[in-house]
């Protein structure tokens, strides 16, 4: 302990603080999200944090980026995934393919990565058998999210196991000289980990500290098991970040989070605000996940409702918690009523 702590403060103090920090590297995607951020540490040795898509567009973004740096993809020998999203971990097997890379992933995601179909297969399988319909969607709008899913699946490329490392939540990560905790932080993926620096008092959040709250996307259960609901999960990974002494937040998306603390607290309230409004709905006659989303989210576009939907099913796993409201099958769609 005291060896490493002595560690910690020759780099702090020996080292120049462009080998401790991450640079962000923002990279296109063809994703309503928008961009997505990698993060590369140039020294002791090139670590590169999530890759972005696998497009020519963002591959040449990433090039770019290495090259401010006067590194090239060949010089990049560890890369690091912060959850198997198609945003930050497409590029990982082009990576493989034109260099030495070897990619870092908790072993909670590893087969996102060395088998991404059938990954994608077993999800889009419990969305078009168990999910959608009880929702109420109609037909075509079950149509047009298993059509996005497909879309992202045939954007998802394998990795090969032989080039796969897998580490340990719980575990630490050697990045930019320091050693960063692992954290296992579900709610937005079941295996989304974040990165914690004591010392310097960094925290790379990935999609688990955003601008925006994350969606708490609905997942497929584990075999045999019922559906671990999202929302109430992202909000016990908010205690477990409220707990930790952040100075500065490194997110997948948009720029660099130097308010973490107040940002959760305002995110929290939100939530607490639309799972009240939903509330408030059910009492008002809405009765169904549509009926939610399409009240609650009458000002997005049909087409980019999907979000909407893993919300108000997350306001609803909420309220379902509390007991405050009743969920009851019926004719195969989820009904909704006040206890
Ligand atoms: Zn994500």
């Amino acid at each position: 302990m005291i060896e490493q702590t002595r560690q910690v403060s020759r780099n702090l103090s020996g080292l120049p603080t462009s080998t401790l920090n991450p640079v962000r590297i923002e990279l296109p995607t063809p994703f309503d999200v928008g961009s997505v951020n990698a993060y590369l540490f140039t020294g002791p040795e090139p670590v590169l944090v999530d890759t972005g898509v696998d497009s020519d567009e963002s591959w040449a973004a990433l090039q770019a980026g290495l090259a401010a740096h006067g590194l090239t993809v060949a010089d990049l020998q560890h890369v690091i995934i912060t959850h198997a999203h198609v945003d930050h971990f497409g590029a990982a097997a082009r990576l493989t393919a034109n260099g030495r890379a070897h990619i870092h992933i908790a072993d909670l995601g590893y087969e996102w990565l060395a088998a991404p179909k059938d990954k994608w297969e077993q999800r889009i399988a419990f969305y078009r058998d168990y999910f959608l319909a009880p929702c109420g969607l109609s037909p075509q709008a079950q149509q047009m999210v298993i059509t996005y899913m497909t879309y992202a699946a045939a954007s998802s490329t394998a990795v090969a196991p032989e080039r796969i490392t897998t580490f340990q939540v719980g575990g630490q990560l050697a990045m930019g000289g320091l050693d960063w905790q692992v954290l296992h932080m579900p709610g937005h993926a079941s295996h989304q980990t974040c990165f914690y620096q004591p010392a310097t008092r960094q925290f790379i959040s990935a999609d688990m500290l955003l601008h925006k709250a994350p969606t708490p996307i609905v997942e497929e259960p584990p075999n045999g098991k019922t559906r671990r609901p999202s929302l109430p999960l992202l909000l016990d990974s908010f205690t477990v970040l409220e707990g930790l002494d952040i100075a500065i937040a490194y997110p997948g998306h948009g720029p660099l989070i130097h308010n973490p603390h107040e940002l959760i607290r305002q995110q929290r309230q939100r939530i607490q605000a639309r799972k009240q409004e939903a509330l408030n709905h059910i009492r008002q006659g809405c009765q169904t996940v549509i009926e939610l989303v399409n009240t609650m989210y009458a000002h997005y576009p049909e087409n980019a409702r999907i979000a909407g939907l893993w919300m108000v099913v997350g306001y609803l796993d909420l309220l379902k918690t509390e007991h405050a409201v009743a969920e009851q099958l019926v004719d195969g769609i989820w009904r909704y009523s006040i206890n």
